[in-house]
């Protein structure tokens, strides 16, 4: 077994910094507090290579019901525990997390298979959120109400819901967990998490041992490693209060049923086919270079990933030139080994999916301008011309490094086009007048939307979520998240006792 803490051997951070990493802590088990032995393993495997990087435990679904009742004791202690000293711990790890950037950047790129750069924003994200969330603690906790009382202070305040169930995807294991994590471990709840199976180490045991190094009472993060059924149980467990879920429409939708009959507040950031304008008066090199981005971007697999390229005729065949001329140019390979722009999709499962697309999109009349061919779980960034209503590649979200062009004749078709899907996640115009981008702009149906930019964007302190088929309409971010991880509690408050007439 290849051990990732010896494969780094340039270590240049403190001691406790440095034990995030080693493989010795977690392998073969899990995390309730304790690190405990687990009777199977998970193991995970770098795309790049099929190397693999180690085992996690792998956790029993019988045994969600002592994960919830261990949960519940750490939460009230840590719910009791003053504001100062959660922001400390809070920011104590994202300082370990800070101190061990290189290793941990490494691991993402081993285990995620995406470049360097998306491994980098990864980790600053994962390290915002922590501070983000100590930050959320100085914020008022509730408000002073009208009282018709004058004896009687009426106050709504803002209290943890209890344990939040966290399920999370593998193409941003880490900051994708964090981003619900921070929050609500911050808001003093208690957090269950499972990570995907196919990313549990930097995902979920690179978490675990942050939050033990940085003095978290036991009980208050649980990390259980599995794939649906694990996921499946967490859901039901009575006494997990709250689920978020990342991850793709089909199994949001699942879960949203399964937590709605449990009767539980569910969190859903699904899928997207985000739409990406280009209008006849845009700055072409600067929208190609965006539009290259916006859908070859860790090969594609976002979220926020450019869905469709919708082209005013005018400019139509310049821009598909630009964009085929980008997409041939990146470099394709192992991004832990070599300097490349393009990694391995996650597995071969997916990119058969991401193949049979762009095959069943050119057998109905688009053009193939760049790309359409792969080797082994390497593929090449694809442009396909003329796409229309109808083709896979302009319905489905195809996650893997492929640019749909749809041309359009002028802003209203581009606008009907944009929001001609049931996702509605981000999107974005290219143009060179303001008042075209804020016009297109304000009539697309998303929860982000960009002037003059592409449609991947994401940070600690905005609103984040989707619409439609793309979430229930959950934001996560700084000021949203007391909304999403508390809930208000009305307290009346008298020195004397209320008197009634019998
Ligand atoms: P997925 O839905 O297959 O899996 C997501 C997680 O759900 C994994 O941890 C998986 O093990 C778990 N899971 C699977 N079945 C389950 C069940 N029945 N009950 C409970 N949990 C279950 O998604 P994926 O393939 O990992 O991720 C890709 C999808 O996620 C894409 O559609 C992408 O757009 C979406 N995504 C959305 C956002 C966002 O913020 N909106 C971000 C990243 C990815």
């Amino acid at each position: 077994m290849t051990s990732i803490a010896t494969e780094a051997p340039d270590i240049q951070t403190t001691t406790s910094a440095r034990s995030l990493i080693e493989n010795a802590v977690w392998d073969g088990k899990l995390f309730d507090g304790d690190w405990r032995s687990a009777s199977n393993a998970i193991p995970i495997r770098e795309p790049a290579t099929g190397e693999l990087l180690g085992n996690v435990g792998a956790f029993n679904p019988a045994d969600m019901s002592s994960a919830v009742a261990r949960a519940r004791d750490g939460q009230s202690e840590w719910a009791s525990w003053p504001n100062d000293k959660r922001a400390a711990v809070m920011r104590e790890a994202a300082r370990l997390l800070e101190a061990s950037r290189k290793d941990v950047v490494d691991l993402i790129v081993r285990e995620t298979g995406g470049v360097r750069g998306k491994g980098e924003v990864e980790i600053q994200g994962s390290i915002d959120e922590l501070y983000y969330s100590a930050a959320l603690l100085i914020q008022p906790e509730g408000e002073l109400l009208p009282s018709p009382d004058p004896r009687r202070l009426s106050i709504a305040r803002r209290v943890p819901i209890g344990i939040v169930g966290v399920i999370a995807p593998w193409n941003f294991p880490m900051l994708l967990a964090m981003r619900s994590v921070a929050p609500a471990i911050a808001l003093g709840n208690a957090v269950i998490l499972k990570p995907d199976p196919q990313t549990s180490i930097v995902g979920g045991a690179i978490l675990a041992r942050m939050f033990e190094l940085a003095g978290l009472p036991k009980g208050v993060f649980t990390v259980t490693n599995g794939g649906a059924d694990v996921g499946e149980a967490l859901v039901e467990a009575a006494g997990v209060r709250m689920i978020t879920f990342t991850g793709s429409t089909a199994v949001g939708r699942r879960v949203g049923e399964v937590a709605g009959r449990n009767l539980k507040r569910v969190a859903l950031e699904l899928g997207g086919k985000s739409p990406f304008i280009v209008l006849d008066d845009a700055d072409l090199d600067a929208a190609a270079s965006a539009g290259a981005w916006g859908s070859f971007l860790h090969q594609g697999q976002i979220c926020m990933a450019s869905g469709r390229h919708i082209v005013q005729r005018k400019v139509a065949d310049d821009y598909i030139e630009l964009l085929a001329r980008k997409a041939a140019a990146l470099p394709v390979g192992d991004p832990f080994r070599e300097n490349v722009a393009i990694g391995p999709i996650i597995n071969a499962k997916q990119i058969e999916r991401v193949h049979k697309i762009v095959g069943d999109t050119v057998a109905a009349g688009a053009e193939l301008a760049a790309g359409g061919t792969f080797e082994g779980l390497y593929y090449k960034p694809t442009v396909l011309a003329r796409v229309a209503s109808g083709m896979p590649a302009y319905e489905l979200e195809i996650f893997g490094p492929v640019a749909p062009v749809v041309i359009v004749e002028d802003e209203e078709e581009a606008i009907r086009v944009a929001n001609d899907t049931e996702y509605g996640l981000s999107g974005a115009v290219q143009t060179g007048s303001l008042e075209r981008g804020l016009r297109v702009a304000r009539q697309i149906r998303s929860g982000l939307v960009h002037i003059n930019d592409q449609t991947i964007h994401d940070m600690a302190g905005i609103p984040f979520g989707g619409s439609g088929a793309s979430g229930n309409g959950s934001r996560f971010g700084s000021t949203t998240n007391h909304d999403e991880f508390t809930e208000w509690q009305w307290m009346t408050i008298g020195s004397e006792p209320t008197r009634y007439p019998f």
